[in-house]
């Protein structure tokens, strides 16, 4: 019997539920109790250091050095009191972790003794032995300072009795070699050019801040059953298993009621949330068996992508306690859906304002489409980029199916704001307008938050969607960084703003009336974004056509998707705003392609090894029980009625078809591996294993899933999709 899956299903069916004892406070209460925020820094640093810090923290300004060690007294102050012991700068490296080396506040004296200390000089830089994160070439290993820098931005929090810092990541040499620099710059460069645009509507406004609201979805799966799966071990998703009876075919998962076990889990992570000063504010099932989400309210974009990360490891840590794995991977299953992490994207001013969302008055609306056309236009010059921003190997699984976004690029208006934006192509013109019509027009405008209330259309199929106040960028992987996509977007948008307030000046250069002047270049940037829009079905064979008629690029795979960034148009919009250097675009290229191989690679062993040592066996095994049944049927029975043992021989026949045809192709596989692996080109290395290992491993697959059908029950070594999928 097949020991370990019968060992974990008994283990479940016994398991008792593991109750979360929640705090008696009430949220509130402990939120952001484990943050060193504002409120905090006021009470632990003197005032002219902490106004220094908030000048840096609003304003991007270099925080003067003399008072870096009155903040890091005051941050070790705070942080001892709470029991941490250690400090480590947190970043995230560009794979898809976060990164912490934890150093003691502790430290001997000279002659005995000891004390606990904080250099400013530590907070705001820490030289982890850093040669072995990725670099794309950027760092040679004997040189290997790397060094993070805080971002004084995002507030600081202490995780298992260590002050956690959030930092940069950078080369000695000066390049990026993270997520949050160029998502810093990003931000830096779209705040500005969105501060110049709200100039014309507001002159009060001073600071813009892009927001960011995240969706998390991920799946969960008993411990016992992930520990007899060693694809879920190492590589985070199946990569075999039939799909079973019955899965998400009744949609009886999706908004049902979550599973006690289930709801434990998200109790204690969502406390740690909490005390993190993450504001987690929806939780429920997914589509799938065993698939959940949870979502907070939006926040500053910087903030927002590293609660995120944050939340992840959290998730990950909680999970263990409550017997049960979380898995991030973008397609754990095949056959049901898989996970995403929706982006939603705004911008807010200081004064409040959302930028996204229709006001009250035709002034405050005429800004709101400002923002509305000019992200549309930026989808629509950048929207291959968009999409380049979130191929991953994992992701790809995802990509063109039909439950995520499709493989090309189009933005969803809804109906209402579709009809305003062909109104406003068909009504403005480049002529002097009479008071009239620019009555008529900016009436109709001004009614725009009245008609949206009842226009409810949610389009699930499309990849950047409006949905009433934001845009929803539905296209990213679950297991991602939202930094990825949207240091893309913030650049993009930016780059839009920058041109349009250009071209509106100009115009009011030449004495065109500034109101009108913003309608014309509205209307010109309606007219050249048009056939970005599609109001209908993303998922359907007519838009595919559709979008190839329109001239809309679909990406092929995803290595093809890396070179996007090298195109001159685009690596002009990054490099020109100081987002990536031309270096850095390189080697960010070059540690895409490194991934993707090292994934495929290890997935490929992964599946060689259970072809070959878990499942051949097996099947071998249950073959042999057949041979002995049919050999014992012909010792006695007479010839003529061994035709009722032919659906026996006909299945041994089928074993050994699928066990030969599973050697061969893993014979094939490692033969690749080993051609690819000595191809010095990484190019050619990273479309050898996208284009030929990669396919043999779903033959391979067809085959075990086939057997699958085939064996015995009782002999089977791994856990079946029916019994993962369900929780209790
Ligand atoms: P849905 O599933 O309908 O998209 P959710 O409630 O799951 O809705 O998620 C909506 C997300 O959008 C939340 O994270 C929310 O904070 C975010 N959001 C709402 N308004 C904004 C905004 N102005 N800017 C950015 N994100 C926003
Ligand atoms: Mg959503």
């Amino acid at each position: 019997m097949a020991t370990l899956r019968f060992k974990a299903l008994d283990e479940i069916s016994r398991r008792e539920l593991i109750e979360t004892k929640l705090s008696d406070q009430k949220i509130s209460g402990y939120f952001g109790a484990d943050v060193f925020d504002r409120e905090t820094m006021r009470q632990y640093i003197a005032k002219d250091a902490y106004e220094s810090l908030c000048n840096a923290i609003d304003e991007g300004r270099r925080i003067d050095r003399k008072f870096a060690n009155q903040i890091a007294q005051g941050m070790k102050t705070w942080a001892m009191e709470r029991g941490a012991t250690h400090y480590s700068h947190w970043f995230q490296p560009l794979n898809d972790s976060t990164a912490e080396k934890h150093d003691a506040f502790f430290e001997p004296m000279q002659g005995g003794g000891s004390f606990e200390t904080f250099k400013g000089e530590l907070l705001v830089q820490q030289e982890p032995d850093a040669s072995s994160f990725p670099n794309g070439g950027l760092r040679n290993t004997f040189e290997a300072r790397g060094y993070s820098a805080w971002d004084p931005s995002s507030p600081a929090f202490i995780i298992d009795k260590t002050l956690c810092i959030p930092s940069i990541f950078i080369a000695y040499t000066g390049e990026a070699l993270d997520f949050k620099t160029p998502l810093l710059k990003s931000l830096q460069v779209v705040c500005k050019a969105a501060e110049d645009v709200c100039q014309y509507f507001d002159k009060d406004v001073k600071k813009v801040n892009v927001t960011l609201g995240w969706e998390q979805e991920y799946f969960l799966v008993d411990e016992a059953l992930f520990l007899a799966r060693p694809d879920l071990m190492q590589t985070g998703r199946t990569l075999m298993g039939h799909i079973a009876a019955k899965d998400q075919q009744l949609d009886d998962h999706y908004f049902g009621a979550i599973p006690s076990r289930v709801l434990e889990y998200m109790k204690e992570f969502e406390e740690q949330a909490y005390r993190l000063g993450i504001p987690i504010k929806t939780r429920h099932n997914e589509v799938a068996p065993n698939q959940f989400e949870c979502a907070p309210m939006f926040e500053e974009a910087n903030i927002a992508v590293d609660h995120n990360t944050l939340l992840m490891t959290v998730m990950r840590k909680v999970a263990l306690k409550h017997k049960l794995r979380v898995l991030f991977h973008e397609k754990p299953f095949a056959g049901v859906n898989g996970s995403g992490k929706h982006c939603n994207w705004s911008m807010m001013t200081d004064t409040g304002v959302n930028l996204l969302a229709p006001g009250k008055t035709p002034k405050n609306n005429i800004q709101f489409l400002t923002f509305f056309v000019n992200a549309i236009k930026a989808a629509h010059d950048y929207g291959t980029l968009f999409m380049a921003s979130i191929a991953t190997q994992s992701n790809s699984h995802r990509l063109g199916a039909h439950e995520a976004p499709p493989a090309v690029m189009s933005v969803f208006a809804g109906s209402t704001l579709s009809d305003m934006l062909d109104s406003i192509e068909e009504r403005v013109s480049d002529k002097k307008m009479t008071p009239d019509e620019k009555t008529d027009i900016k009436l109709d405008i001004g009614k725009i938050p009245d008609i949206l209330l009842d226009n409810t259309d949610r389009n699930r199929t499309s990849p950047f969607a409006f949905t009433g106040n934001r845009f929803e960028f539905r296209a990213t992987g679950s297991s991602h960084t939202c930094a990825a996509p949207l240091t893309v977007i913030n650049t993009a948008i930016a780059e839009e703003l920058i041109q349009f307030k250009k071209e509106v000046d100009a115009l009011i250069d030449k004495g065109v009336k500034k109101d009108e002047a913003i309608l014309q270049v509205i209307r010109k940037y309606i007219i050249a974004s048009k056939k970005i829009r599609f109001e209908g079905n993303g998922y359907s064979q007519a838009w595919l056509d559709e979008a190839g008629k329109r001239g809309l690029e679909s990406i092929g795979s995803i290595p093809e998707a890396f070179t996007v960034f090298n195109r001159p148009q685009y690596k002009e919009l990054l490099t020109k705003h100081g987002v990536y250097s031309e270096s850095e675009i390189c080697a960010r290229y070059e540690i895409n392609l490194e991934i993707l191989i090292k994934k495929i690679q290890i997935e490929s062993r992964v599946l060689a090894d259970m072809a070959a040592n878990h499942i051949v066996p097996t099947a071998i095994k249950y073959q042999n029980v057949l041979i002995q049944n049919v050999q014992g049927l012909k010792d006695i029975m007479p010839d003529e009625y061994m035709e009722l043992a032919s659906e026996e021989i006909r299945a041994i026949t089928k074993i050994a078809k699928y066990v030969k045809s599973i050697r061969e192709h893993n014979r094939q596989m490692i033969d690749a591996r080993k051609k690819y692996n000595n191809t010095e080109n990484i190019i050619e290395r990273a479309n050898g294993y996208w284009d030929v290992v990669r396919p043999i491993m779903s033959v391979i697959r067809q085959d075990i899933d086939k057997l699958e059908l085939i064996v015995d029950d009782e002999l089977w070594p791994l856990p079946k999709y029916r019994e993962m999928m369900s929780i209790n």
